[in-house]
């Protein structure tokens, strides 16, 4: 098939009528869309370069609506049906459905136009699965009410130095206390309110909550002098322009010292605009704040781009470091982060210990920080306090 067509002034692409369903991006030229249907030629509009053509019939199936002739010389690209409704399958549902929907209303209307008619007819749902699209529509919702009436909390879980066993900080992590649901974890609703827009206000909250919580926890007679808060942040959150002040309000309001706030990020959501994420974590950084990359591992494999980051700490996923000691391939990943992470000069915290065994490989393979079950569940800042003392009395009496 041809992937390319030159047309000659007075050239027609097609007709008005014609069944093809091929669309076309004019490089150069300048074509003209007219109709006959009326009786008399009714051009529409002129298309020139960057444009495309008859677009229509591959949305609609249906024959050409328009004649296409080409006004100066043309060079046009062919695109094909199905190149094109690949592409339309991969769209956001609900974009599509405004495209399924006002094409059907543009036919409804031309139709209804000649042929009047009293019925109103009723159109089917073009919303591909309608029923998901709005959950999460309601679940927005009820985050914003959520917000409102104080549903969400943070817990925290420990950071343990594996030289001895103390806690050099907390990881805060978002709870949310659904009036009928119960506690719902941050799986189900961080997501969609990234997509939907009120992970905004919870980031704020969580920033200011962590930022009261740590003067408390700072307070406690056994927490050591760098004892740090890491709070979770969004991509979205990093594209705010407005976030770096956020940050700096609230430390200030909270008299924290920058270096004892830690903000995580994860290696995904740097990956959409790395340079302009870069820019802004360097305002975080130049606050004084930490920057850590969360579950290091998992995603852009592509580590150039790591250079151009303000990093303090990576933190290894799950995935790699609460396998290492089954693992080959998470071990050799493994060793090979904390290679990377000591020529960057950064620290590095292995998430996900649960055994034992999986602290000893961790230790062996030279890790100094960790977090995960085998220390402890993220607690309430209450039981995180009583946690602590607990744990740094035990030491004492060692
Ligand atoms: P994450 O940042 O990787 O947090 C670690 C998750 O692993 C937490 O789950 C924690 O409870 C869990 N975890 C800790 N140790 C272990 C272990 O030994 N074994 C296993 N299997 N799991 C362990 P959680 O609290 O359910 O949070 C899930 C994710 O939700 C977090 O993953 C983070 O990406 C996100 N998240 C949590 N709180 C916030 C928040 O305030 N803001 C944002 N943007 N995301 C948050
Ligand atoms: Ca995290
Ligand atoms: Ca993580």
């Amino acid at each position: 098939m041809n992937t390319e067509i030159i047309l000659e002034p007075g050239d027609i692409l097609y007709r008005e009528g014609d069944a093809n369903d091929t669309a076309y991006i004019i490089d150069t030229g300048e074509i003209v869309l007219y109709s006959n249907a009326m009786g008399r030629r009714i051009a529409f509009e002129r298309r020139g370069a960057g444009s495309i053509v008859g677009e229509l019939s591959v949305l609609t199936g249906h024959p050409r609506t328009v004649t296409v002739e080409a006004l100066t010389p043309c060079r046009l690209f062919v695109v094909s049906a199905e190149e094109i409704l690949a592409r339309f399958e991969s769209l956001d549902p609900i974009l599509r459905a405004c495209i399924d929907t006002s094409i059907g209303f543009t036919a409804t209307l031309t139709r209804r136009m000649n042929e009047g008619g009293s019925d109103i007819p009723l159109v089917e749902s073009t919303l591909r699965d309608a029923e998901a699209v709005t959950e999460r529509f309601k679940l927005e919702r009820d985050i914003v009410l959520g917000l409102e009436r104080d549903e969400f909390h943070l817990v925290y879980q420990p950071i343990v130095d594996l030289s001895d066993g103390g806690v050099v900080g907390v990881e805060a992590l978002m709870r949310w206390e659904h009036p009928v649901l119960g506690t719902v974890p941050p799986v189900r609703f961080i997501e969609v309110a990234e997509e939907m827009g009120s992970i905004g206000r919870l980031t704020e909250l969580a920033v200011s909550d962590a930022c009261a919580a740590l003067g408390r926890m700072r307070a406690c007679r056994s927490a050591g002098e760098g004892f740090y808060v890491s709070v979770n942040i969004s991509g979205k959150d990093i594209e705010r322009d407005d976030f770096a002040a956020f940050v700096a309000r609230t430390i200030a309001l909270h008299g924290v010292d920058p270096r004892h706030l830690k903000l995580e990020v994860t290696e995904t959501s740097l990956v959409a605009d790395p340079l302009s994420a870069a820019r802004r974590l360097d305002e975080l950084r130049a606050l004084g704040c930490g920057i850590s990359i969360d579950d290091f591992g998992t995603g852009y494999s592509n580590l150039a781009y790591l250079k151009s980051l303000p990093l303090t700490t990576l933190k290894i996923d799950r995935a790699f470091a609460g396998d290492a000691c089954r693992n080959g391939v998470s071990r050799s990943i493994v060793t090979m982060l904390l290679g990377l992470g000591r020529n960057m000069g950064v620290d590095i915290v292995a998430e996900g210990l649960e055994t034992e065994e999986d602290v000893a490989m961790l230790r062996k393979l030279g890790c100094r920080f960790a977090q995960g079950y085998h220390f402890c569940r993220p607690l309430a800042e209450s039981d995180l306090l009583a946690f602590v003392e607990d744990l740094s009395r035990r030491a004492e009496a060692a």
